[in-house]
């Protein structure tokens, strides 16, 4: 899965990163997003979530409410997904990447990689959830099950699939990803694994440049935080993780680190503190 020669430039407009939320994450996390990466990157970004938010629509005028159900169940987050697939599609753009709210995405280090890909081939890329595939049984028919197994990208991480390859999963994904999603009756993530895998039979490609707040943050040296794809924070092992970093607002004030990342990767933010080059 290392990145060969660039085979192709890719400009904004390029790239649909879909930003999953809810509606009781809109303060909580969305703003934080919108604050740091979203704010130079509003072209590429649209966010789903299940209830309107004037005070969101303001900000950014992609928001795109699914009407899902804002319970965490599977089925409502199955029905997100779907809905980010069929935008995708619509929207005529070589990439679609996912997201969630807990995830900072560093957007020069995810060109600089996707450009490496031609988007017109087969790409899932992503950090592989478990460390063997996923076991599932697949509801063939009414009567007949049969069991599967395939590797899939953790959500948590967020992953990138090419338009090449999204067209091939649409008999399954568009406008039936919840009817897909019930043939294994696994999350949203493992659905599309199951598409991708199982069904097409196309491997997922492993980055070690997604991150989900279900590894140790603190293992990503802030040195290489320039090449990371996504970073996140959250809980792991009933501790706060996030990423460590020395950077200019304090974890008490700052306890995502996004602030401290941001100003990092892009140090001309004007409420990033400077030291002054007059
Ligand atoms: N989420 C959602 N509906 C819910 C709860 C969560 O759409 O009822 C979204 C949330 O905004 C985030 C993702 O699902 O993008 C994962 O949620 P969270 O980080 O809270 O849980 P995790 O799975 O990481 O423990
Ligand atoms: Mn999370």
């Amino acid at each position: 899965g290392q990145p060969h020669a660039p085979a192709e430039t890719l400009a904004p407009h390029d790239v649909f990163i879909a930003v999953k939320t809810t509606r009781k994450f809109h303060r909580a996390r969305l703003d934080l997003l919108l604050e740091t990466w979203i704010s130079r990157h509003k072209e590429m970004t649209f966010i789903f979530t299940d209830g309107d938010d004037e005070a969101l629509a303001r900000r950014t005028g992609h928001v795109v409410n699914t009407n899902c159900s804002a319970a965490h169940s599977r089925q409502a987050l199955s029905c997100k997904m779907a809905v980010e697939f069929d935008h995708f599609i619509e929207s005529g753009r070589k990439w679609f990447c996912h997201v969630d709210d807990d995830n900072y995405v560093n957007v020069r280090a995810l060109l600089r990689l996707l450009a490496s890909y031609p988007h017109t081939q087969d790409v899932y890329i992503g950090k592989p959830s478990l460390d063997r595939p996923i076991q599932a049984t697949e509801r063939v028919s009414e009567n007949k099950m049969r069991p599967v197994h395939f590797w899939f990208a953790t959500g948590g991480a967020g992953f990138c699939i090419s338009r090449g390859l999204a067209l091939k999963m649409s008999p399954w994904a568009r406008g039936h990803f919840m009817s897909t999603a019930e043939r294994i009756r696994l999350p949203d993530d493992c659905t599309i694994g199951y598409i991708v895998e199982a069904l097409l039979g196309v491997p997922l490609i492993r980055s070690g440049l997604f991150h989900s707040h279900l590894e140790n943050l603190q293992q990503v040296p802030a040195s290489e935080l320039h090449e990371q794809v996504t970073l996140s924070y959250g809980m792991f092992e009933s501790k706060r993780n996030a990423i460590h970093m020395k950077g200019p607002f304090s974890v008490e004030a700052d306890p995502s680190r996004f602030r401290s990342i941001h100003c990092h990767l892009y140090p001309d933010t004007p409420w990033c503190p400077h030291t002054a080059v007059f």
